[in-house]
């Protein structure tokens, strides 16, 4: 029950096991191309550009940041943890001068202040996180994209926590890049990168006067392999990860058949049931408001007085593993539990079940 990577559906491992076969095969070509037609559908994107490449999500957040920023570009980052910061840094090595809006733990910057910010200064690209997995504050994207298409900036969403769990409308909500990895909601072992670009950024990419800073994620050499398998042809620039992508077309597939709509609406009801027990056990939430909690991973503080350690070390004993606190300055204080994916209620009961044990094993009593 970590926020990734997650359990995994038996139809995805049978493909990442089965044996692999060359990426110029068929029955590979096919996987491929239909995993990238799926992603417009799971993105809600039908205009925009899929990219399936191997790395994980960092190297997604990289392909944005490689593709769409030149020295000297202004950038702003809207923070909500561990993971904002980590896109300002990675902006500034390729040469953006970034400004950084941070929320304070918890909340989410105001979208006044970011108006204000856009409205001061001429920026050609904004990064925001969808679901910050270091504290599980959810960012409502959608006016983020009206706020980048009113001031004709380049958004950006990283969804490594939220994309196919969290509600996501690329194309209606005006936002050109979503980025995400498939080791969270995507349901496949960590492994790829996945990526869908707007028309406009693929635009904004082509009318670079600079070479794209990194070799490796340089949209030049991969667009053509992405169009290509798309048209059922082979092609070739890196080898690409055969098992997992085989394993990714498995996974769109059954998220498709469970239908977009259903999956955000079983995302938002356990998410809303896992919040429930914890706070009926008296434990309170990272993010300050139920507006701004994410349904993809939860993000409790321990009860005043209860040591993270004994926490942790009685959970171990339990057959459920959850993941300690990430967000530097308070990591000791809060633990956090994923619920997105192939999660069933019978595994947020056992998860519920195994919290409530391990606290009163640390002699915390909650009525
Ligand atoms: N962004 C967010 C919101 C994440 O949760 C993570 C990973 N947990 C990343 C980026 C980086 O992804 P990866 O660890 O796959 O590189």
């Amino acid at each position: 029950m970590i926020p990734g990577p997650i359990e995994f559906e038996p139809e995805v491992m049978m493909a990442v096991g089965a044996p692999t076969t060359s990426h110029v095969a068929p029955d590979f070509i096919e996987s491929f191309g239909h995993a990238l037609e799926m992603m417009r559908e799971v993105w809600l994107a039908p205009s925009g550009q899929p990219f399936i490449m191997a790395g994980s999500g960092t190297l997604a957040m990289d392909l944005a940041g490689a593709n769409l920023t030149e020295p000297g570009d202004r950038a702003l980052v809207i923070s909500t943890g561990y993971f904002g910061d980590r896109y300002a840094g990675l902006l500034r090595r390729y040469g953006a001068e970034v400004t950084v809006l941070r929320a304070p733990v918890g909340e989410t910057v105001a979208l006044r202040a970011v108006e204000d910010e856009l409205k001061r200064t001429r920026y050609k690209l904004m990064t925001f996180t969808h679901v910050d997995t270091s504290t599980a504050v959810r960012v409502d994207p959608e006016p983020l994209g009206a706020l980048g298409e009113k001031y004709g900036v380049i958004t950006v969403l990283d969804g490594v926590c939220s994309v196919a769990g969290e509600i996501i409308r690329q194309d209606e909500w005006g936002i050109d890049v979503v980025l995400t990895a498939s080791q969270k909601a995507v349901g496949v072992p960590p492994g790829l990168a996945l990526l869908v670009a707007s028309p406009r950024a693929m635009e904004a990419w082509q009318k670079r006067k600079s070479p794209v800073g990194s070799y490796y994620s340089d949209w030049s050499h991969w667009l053509p392999v992405m169009k290509a398998y798309e048209e059922r042809r082979p092609a070739y620039f890196g080898t690409p990860a055969v098992n997992l992508v085989s394993g990714l077309e498995v996974s769109l597939r059954l998220i498709l058949k469970e239908g977009m709509e259903a999956r955000f609406r079983r995302h938002r009801e356990r998410g809303a049931a896992f919040r429930e027990a914890m706070r009926d056990m008296g434990l309170r939430m990272i993010p300050v408001s139920e507006e701004v909690c994410a349904n993809t991973l939860s993000a409790p503080y321990y009860p005043e007085g209860l040591k993270g350690a004994d926490f942790m070390k009685a959970i171990a004993s339990s057959d459920v593993i959850l993941a300690g606190g990430l967000l530097p300055g308070i990591k000791d204080t809060y633990f956090r539990v994923g619920h997105m994916g192939s999660v069933t209620e019978g595994d947020i009961l056992a998860t519920v079940s195994a919290i409530r044990s391990a606290l009163s094993a640390c002699g915390y009593s909650y009525r």
